[in-house]
Protein backbone atom coordinates (compact mmCIF):
# COMPACT_ATOMS: atom_id res chain seq x y z
CA UNK A 1 0.00 0.00 0.00
CA UNK A 2 1.42 3.31 -0.70
CA UNK A 3 2.54 5.02 2.21
CA UNK A 4 1.77 8.71 3.48
CA UNK A 5 4.70 10.32 2.63
CA UNK A 6 4.79 9.09 -1.27
CA UNK A 7 1.09 10.49 -1.18
CA UNK A 8 1.84 13.51 -0.05
CA UNK A 9 5.19 13.72 -3.22
CA UNK A 10 2.84 12.97 -5.32
CA UNK A 11 0.13 15.69 -4.48
CA UNK A 12 3.15 18.23 -4.55
CA UNK A 13 4.80 16.69 -8.34
CA UNK A 14 3.36 17.74 -11.63
CA UNK A 15 3.26 14.71 -12.93
CA UNK A 16 -0.40 14.59 -13.44
CA UNK A 17 -0.22 12.52 -16.12
CA UNK A 18 1.94 9.66 -14.70
CA UNK A 19 -0.12 9.77 -11.23
CA UNK A 20 -3.80 9.63 -13.21
CA UNK A 21 -1.78 6.64 -15.30
CA UNK A 22 -0.88 4.77 -12.09
CA UNK A 23 -4.56 5.79 -10.51
CA UNK A 24 -6.25 4.15 -13.85
CA UNK A 25 -4.20 0.66 -13.49
CA UNK A 26 -5.44 0.50 -10.00
CA UNK A 27 -9.22 0.95 -11.29
CA UNK A 28 -8.29 -1.24 -13.80
CA UNK A 29 -7.05 -4.18 -11.28
CA UNK A 30 -10.16 -3.97 -9.06
CA UNK A 31 -12.70 -3.05 -12.03
CA UNK A 32 -11.12 -5.51 -14.89
CA UNK A 33 -14.27 -5.29 -17.06
CA UNK A 34 -14.19 -1.50 -18.19
CA UNK A 35 -17.74 -1.31 -16.17
CA UNK A 36 -18.17 2.24 -15.12
CA UNK A 37 -21.30 2.51 -12.86
CA UNK A 38 -24.27 5.23 -12.24
CA UNK A 39 -26.88 5.50 -10.06
CA UNK A 40 -30.40 6.46 -10.67
CA UNK A 41 -31.59 8.44 -7.08
CA UNK A 42 -33.19 11.41 -5.67
CA UNK A 43 -31.85 13.50 -2.76
CA UNK A 44 -34.84 14.71 -0.72
CA UNK A 45 -33.58 17.62 1.57
CA UNK A 46 -36.44 17.37 4.11
CA UNK A 47 -36.03 20.37 5.96
CA UNK A 48 -33.35 23.43 5.53
CA UNK A 49 -34.12 25.04 9.27
CA UNK A 50 -30.67 24.10 10.39
CA UNK A 51 -28.56 25.17 13.99
CA UNK A 52 -25.44 24.95 12.56
CA UNK A 53 -24.21 28.06 10.40
CA UNK A 54 -21.75 25.90 8.60
CA UNK A 55 -19.72 28.93 6.77
CA UNK A 56 -19.60 26.74 3.30
CA UNK A 57 -23.17 26.45 3.46
CA UNK A 58 -25.80 28.01 1.04
CA UNK A 59 -28.80 25.97 1.71
CA UNK A 60 -29.33 26.20 5.41
CA UNK A 61 -32.31 28.22 7.12
CA UNK A 62 -32.45 29.33 10.71
CA UNK A 63 -35.03 28.60 12.88
CA UNK A 64 -37.95 30.88 12.52
CA UNK A 65 -36.91 31.84 9.16
CA UNK A 66 -39.29 32.70 6.65
CA UNK A 67 -37.70 30.28 4.02
CA UNK A 68 -37.94 27.19 6.27
CA UNK A 69 -39.79 24.13 5.74
CA UNK A 70 -40.11 21.02 6.62
CA UNK A 71 -41.54 18.46 4.02
CA UNK A 72 -44.81 16.20 4.97
CA UNK A 73 -44.86 12.74 3.87
CA UNK A 74 -46.64 13.48 1.36
CA UNK A 75 -44.58 15.85 -0.51
CA UNK A 76 -41.85 12.97 0.33
CA UNK A 77 -43.92 10.28 -1.31
CA UNK A 78 -44.67 12.24 -4.19
CA UNK A 79 -40.83 12.82 -5.10
CA UNK A 80 -40.17 9.16 -4.47
CA UNK A 81 -43.01 8.14 -6.39
CA UNK A 82 -41.38 10.18 -9.50
CA UNK A 83 -37.82 8.49 -8.81
CA UNK A 84 -39.33 5.53 -8.93
CA UNK A 85 -41.22 6.22 -12.35
CA UNK A 86 -38.01 7.45 -13.89
CA UNK A 87 -36.32 3.91 -12.94
CA UNK A 88 -34.21 5.08 -9.87
CA UNK A 89 -33.82 2.95 -7.16
CA UNK A 90 -33.03 5.01 -3.93
CA UNK A 91 -33.56 7.82 -2.13
CA UNK A 92 -30.44 10.25 -0.64
CA UNK A 93 -32.02 11.69 2.25
CA UNK A 94 -30.41 14.95 4.05
CA UNK A 95 -31.41 17.67 6.02
CA UNK A 96 -30.10 20.62 8.30
CA UNK A 97 -29.81 19.83 12.00
CA UNK A 98 -33.36 20.24 13.68
CA UNK A 99 -33.25 20.77 17.25
CA UNK A 100 -36.84 19.48 17.94
CA UNK A 101 -37.19 16.59 15.38
CA UNK A 102 -36.90 13.30 18.02
CA UNK A 103 -36.25 9.89 16.87
CA UNK A 104 -39.52 9.10 16.66
CA UNK A 105 -40.10 11.59 13.89
CA UNK A 106 -37.62 9.74 11.62
CA UNK A 107 -39.00 6.26 12.79
CA UNK A 108 -42.21 7.44 11.86
CA UNK A 109 -40.96 8.66 8.42
CA UNK A 110 -38.79 5.36 7.01
CA UNK A 111 -41.73 2.92 8.59
CA UNK A 112 -44.23 5.07 6.47
CA UNK A 113 -41.79 4.76 3.43
CA UNK A 114 -41.20 1.03 3.68
CA UNK A 115 -44.89 0.61 4.38
CA UNK A 116 -45.53 2.50 0.73
CA UNK A 117 -43.10 1.84 -1.03
CA UNK A 118 -41.03 -1.47 0.08
CA UNK A 119 -37.86 -2.97 -1.88
CA UNK A 120 -38.81 -0.14 -4.49
CA UNK A 121 -36.92 2.53 -2.81
CA UNK A 122 -33.19 2.08 -0.94
CA UNK A 123 -33.02 4.28 2.08
CA UNK A 124 -29.67 5.74 2.06
CA UNK A 125 -30.45 9.23 4.71
CA UNK A 126 -29.10 10.95 7.68
CA UNK A 127 -25.46 12.00 7.50
CA UNK A 128 -23.06 11.73 10.63
CA UNK A 129 -23.94 14.96 11.92
CA UNK A 130 -27.66 14.75 11.73
CA UNK A 131 -27.27 11.12 13.54
CA UNK A 132 -25.34 12.39 16.06
CA UNK A 133 -28.12 15.55 16.06
CA UNK A 134 -31.05 12.74 16.39
CA UNK A 135 -29.17 10.87 19.16
CA UNK A 136 -28.85 14.21 21.71
CA UNK A 137 -32.05 15.88 20.48
CA UNK A 138 -33.56 12.10 21.53
CA UNK A 139 -31.06 12.05 24.82
CA UNK A 140 -30.02 8.20 23.23
CA UNK A 141 -26.46 6.22 22.82
CA UNK A 142 -25.27 6.24 18.98
CA UNK A 143 -25.78 2.63 18.77
CA UNK A 144 -29.25 2.73 19.82
CA UNK A 145 -29.85 5.64 17.26
CA UNK A 146 -28.53 3.96 14.83
CA UNK A 147 -30.34 0.85 15.32
CA UNK A 148 -33.44 2.10 16.24
CA UNK A 149 -33.19 3.85 13.23
CA UNK A 150 -31.90 0.50 10.79
CA UNK A 151 -35.27 -1.33 12.46
CA UNK A 152 -36.89 1.56 11.33
CA UNK A 153 -36.18 1.33 7.96
CA UNK A 154 -32.76 2.98 7.24
CA UNK A 155 -30.37 0.70 5.04
CA UNK A 156 -27.08 2.56 4.84
CA UNK A 157 -26.11 5.83 5.69
CA UNK A 158 -24.22 8.52 3.50
CA UNK A 159 -20.73 10.43 4.19
CA UNK A 160 -21.90 13.58 4.29
CA UNK A 161 -20.92 15.71 7.08
CA UNK A 162 -17.04 14.44 6.87
CA UNK A 163 -15.80 17.61 4.81
CA UNK A 164 -12.08 17.43 5.69
CA UNK A 165 -11.65 15.26 9.02
CA UNK A 166 -9.39 17.32 10.82
CA UNK A 167 -10.50 19.25 14.10
CA UNK A 168 -8.33 22.48 12.67
CA UNK A 169 -10.45 22.50 9.70
CA UNK A 170 -13.27 22.00 10.78
CA UNK A 171 -13.04 24.25 13.87
CA UNK A 172 -12.17 27.02 10.98
CA UNK A 173 -14.95 26.17 8.53
CA UNK A 174 -17.98 24.50 10.77
CA UNK A 175 -17.18 25.69 14.07
CA UNK A 176 -20.77 23.88 15.78
CA UNK A 177 -20.80 20.88 13.54
CA UNK A 178 -19.63 17.50 14.79
CA UNK A 179 -16.44 16.61 15.17
CA UNK A 180 -13.98 14.37 13.15
CA UNK A 181 -14.42 11.81 15.95
CA UNK A 182 -18.14 12.09 15.44
CA UNK A 183 -17.98 11.46 11.97
CA UNK A 184 -15.76 8.30 12.84
CA UNK A 185 -18.16 6.77 15.74
CA UNK A 186 -20.99 6.78 13.56
CA UNK A 187 -19.48 5.03 10.85
CA UNK A 188 -17.54 2.61 13.16
CA UNK A 189 -21.02 1.76 14.88
CA UNK A 190 -22.66 1.59 11.36
CA UNK A 191 -20.59 -1.07 10.47
CA UNK A 192 -20.44 -2.56 13.48
CA UNK A 193 -24.33 -3.15 13.08
CA UNK A 194 -23.66 -4.54 9.63
CA UNK A 195 -24.51 -1.03 7.73
CA UNK A 196 -22.64 0.19 4.53
CA UNK A 197 -21.65 3.84 4.45
CA UNK A 198 -19.91 5.88 1.80
CA UNK A 199 -16.74 8.22 2.74
CA UNK A 200 -16.46 11.50 1.10
CA UNK A 201 -14.38 14.47 1.19
CA UNK A 202 -15.10 18.36 0.56
CA UNK A 203 -12.12 19.43 -0.38
CA UNK A 204 -10.60 22.84 -1.46
CA UNK A 205 -11.66 25.11 1.71
CA UNK A 206 -8.42 26.28 2.08
CA UNK A 207 -7.02 23.29 3.97
CA UNK A 208 -3.01 21.47 3.45
CA UNK A 209 -2.01 18.82 1.84
CA UNK A 210 -1.38 17.47 5.16
CA UNK A 211 -4.63 18.10 6.52
CA UNK A 212 -5.94 16.55 3.58
CA UNK A 213 -3.58 13.12 4.13
CA UNK A 214 -4.91 13.11 8.10
CA UNK A 215 -8.61 12.30 6.10
CA UNK A 216 -7.52 9.77 3.79
CA UNK A 217 -5.75 8.64 7.01
CA UNK A 218 -8.71 8.35 8.83
CA UNK A 219 -10.63 6.66 5.73
CA UNK A 220 -7.82 4.06 5.57
CA UNK A 221 -7.49 2.97 8.92
CA UNK A 222 -11.78 2.40 9.24
CA UNK A 223 -11.76 0.12 6.03
CA UNK A 224 -8.88 -1.97 6.98
CA UNK A 225 -10.79 -2.57 10.18
CA UNK A 226 -14.44 -2.91 9.10
CA UNK A 227 -14.67 -2.74 5.44
CA UNK A 228 -17.48 -1.08 5.43
CA UNK A 229 -17.73 1.42 3.53
CA UNK A 230 -19.03 0.52 -0.37
CA UNK A 231 -17.18 3.59 -2.20
CA UNK A 232 -15.12 7.52 -1.25
CA UNK A 233 -16.12 10.22 -3.08
CA UNK A 234 -14.07 13.32 -3.25
CA UNK A 235 -15.78 16.69 -3.97
CA UNK A 236 -14.58 20.31 -4.33
CA UNK A 237 -15.78 23.39 -2.27
CA UNK A 238 -18.10 25.46 -4.41
CA UNK A 239 -17.85 29.37 -2.86
CA UNK A 240 -20.87 30.91 -4.80
CA UNK A 241 -23.14 31.85 -2.00
CA UNK A 242 -21.38 31.24 0.86
CA UNK A 243 -19.77 32.92 3.76
CA UNK A 244 -16.44 30.59 3.45
CA UNK A 245 -16.50 31.94 -0.34
CA UNK A 246 -15.41 35.18 1.17
CA UNK A 247 -12.38 33.85 2.55
CA UNK A 248 -11.59 30.66 0.37
CA UNK A 249 -10.85 32.90 -2.55
CA UNK A 250 -10.00 30.35 -5.37
CA UNK A 251 -11.91 27.44 -6.11
CA UNK A 252 -10.13 23.88 -7.23
CA UNK A 253 -9.26 24.22 -10.57
CA UNK A 254 -9.83 20.81 -12.54
CA UNK A 255 -5.99 19.80 -12.26
CA UNK A 256 -6.23 19.35 -8.51
CA UNK A 257 -9.46 17.71 -8.59
CA UNK A 258 -7.95 15.30 -11.10
CA UNK A 259 -5.05 15.06 -8.80
CA UNK A 260 -7.25 14.37 -5.77
CA UNK A 261 -8.91 11.90 -7.29
CA UNK A 262 -6.15 9.72 -8.74
CA UNK A 263 -4.59 10.04 -5.60
CA UNK A 264 -7.93 8.76 -3.54
CA UNK A 265 -7.69 5.76 -6.32
CA UNK A 266 -3.91 4.43 -5.36
CA UNK A 267 -4.45 5.76 -2.12
CA UNK A 268 -7.54 3.98 -0.70
CA UNK A 269 -6.67 0.71 -2.56
CA UNK A 270 -8.81 -1.02 -0.30
CA UNK A 271 -11.77 0.98 -1.00
CA UNK A 272 -13.59 -0.64 -4.37
CA UNK A 273 -15.35 2.44 -5.33
CA UNK A 274 -14.18 5.65 -5.93
CA UNK A 275 -16.55 8.22 -7.64
CA UNK A 276 -15.73 10.78 -10.23
CA UNK A 277 -18.38 13.44 -9.67
CA UNK A 278 -20.13 15.75 -12.26
CA UNK A 279 -21.85 17.91 -10.20
CA UNK A 280 -19.01 20.29 -8.62
CA UNK A 281 -16.04 19.47 -11.94
CA UNK A 282 -18.63 19.26 -14.37
CA UNK A 283 -19.35 16.43 -16.99
CA UNK A 284 -15.69 17.13 -19.06
CA UNK A 285 -13.71 16.81 -16.08
CA UNK A 286 -15.91 13.88 -14.77
CA UNK A 287 -15.16 12.08 -17.94
CA UNK A 288 -11.75 12.50 -17.56
CA UNK A 289 -11.64 11.25 -14.45
CA UNK A 290 -12.52 7.84 -15.41
CA UNK A 291 -8.86 7.81 -16.52
CA UNK A 292 -8.18 9.16 -13.31
CA UNK A 293 -8.65 6.23 -10.97
CA UNK A 294 -13.07 6.59 -11.16
CA UNK A 295 -15.27 3.81 -11.96
CA UNK A 296 -18.19 5.53 -11.14
CA UNK A 297 -20.09 8.77 -12.10
CA UNK A 298 -22.80 8.93 -9.32
CA UNK A 299 -26.58 9.60 -9.51
CA UNK A 300 -28.49 11.52 -12.14
CA UNK A 301 -29.45 13.79 -9.58
CA UNK A 302 -33.17 14.06 -9.82
CA UNK A 303 -32.84 17.02 -7.39
CA UNK A 304 -29.87 18.38 -5.10
CA UNK A 305 -30.56 21.53 -3.12
CA UNK A 306 -27.66 21.91 -0.83
CA UNK A 307 -24.87 22.02 -3.71
CA UNK A 308 -26.87 23.47 -5.88
CA UNK A 309 -28.02 26.49 -3.66
CA UNK A 310 -24.48 27.24 -3.37
CA UNK A 311 -23.10 27.64 -7.35
CA UNK A 312 -23.26 24.28 -9.05
CA UNK A 313 -25.27 24.45 -11.95
CA UNK A 314 -24.52 21.27 -13.58
CA UNK A 315 -27.33 18.70 -15.05
CA UNK A 316 -27.37 15.73 -16.70
CA UNK A 317 -29.93 12.56 -18.16
CA UNK A 318 -29.17 9.38 -18.10
CA UNK A 319 -28.42 8.78 -21.47
CA UNK A 320 -25.76 11.77 -21.51
CA UNK A 321 -24.60 9.87 -18.75
CA UNK A 322 -24.24 7.23 -20.45
CA UNK A 323 -22.85 8.28 -23.77
CA UNK A 324 -19.80 10.25 -21.52
CA UNK A 325 -19.09 6.95 -20.10
CA UNK A 326 -19.04 5.03 -23.31
CA UNK A 327 -17.27 7.74 -25.18
CA UNK A 328 -14.57 7.38 -22.43
CA UNK A 329 -14.27 3.43 -23.19
CA UNK A 330 -15.84 2.13 -20.92
CA UNK A 331 -19.84 0.54 -20.16
CA UNK A 332 -22.22 2.10 -18.62
CA UNK A 333 -24.28 -0.29 -16.03
CA UNK A 334 -26.73 1.47 -13.54
CA UNK A 335 -26.13 0.27 -10.20
CA UNK A 336 -27.83 0.66 -6.90
CA UNK A 337 -26.85 2.39 -3.58
CA UNK A 338 -24.77 -0.25 -2.65
CA UNK A 339 -22.81 -0.03 -6.05
CA UNK A 340 -24.41 -3.68 -6.94
CA UNK A 341 -24.97 -3.85 -11.11
CA UNK A 342 -26.13 -6.99 -12.06
CA UNK A 343 -29.91 -7.07 -11.61
CA UNK A 344 -30.18 -3.92 -13.59
CA UNK A 345 -29.12 -3.30 -17.15
S1 LIG B 1 -23.87 21.93 5.97
FE1 LIG B 1 -25.53 20.83 7.01
S2 LIG B 1 -25.10 21.20 9.21
FE2 LIG B 1 -23.96 22.79 8.07
S3 LIG B 1 -25.36 24.55 7.96
FE3 LIG B 1 -25.65 23.37 6.07
S4 LIG B 1 -27.41 22.02 6.55
FE4 LIG B 1 -26.59 22.75 8.51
Amino acid sequence: MMTRQEAIDLFRSDDLIGIGMAADGVRRKLHPHGIVSYIIDRNINYTNFCTEFCSFCAFYRPMGHAEGYIHSKEVIFDKIQETIDLGGTGILMQGGLHPELKIEWYEDLLRSIKERFGDKIWNHCFSAPEIVNIAEVSGLTLRDTIERLRDAGLQSIPGGGAEILDNDVRRRISRLKSSTQDWIDVHRTAHALGMRTTATMMFGCGETVEQRMNHFDIVRRIQEETGGFTAFIPWSFQRENTSLGRFVKEEATGVEYLKTLAISRLYLENILNIQSSWVTPGLKTCQVGLRFGGNDVGSIMIEENVVSAAGAHHQATEEELRRLIRDAGFIPKQRDTLYRTYFLN
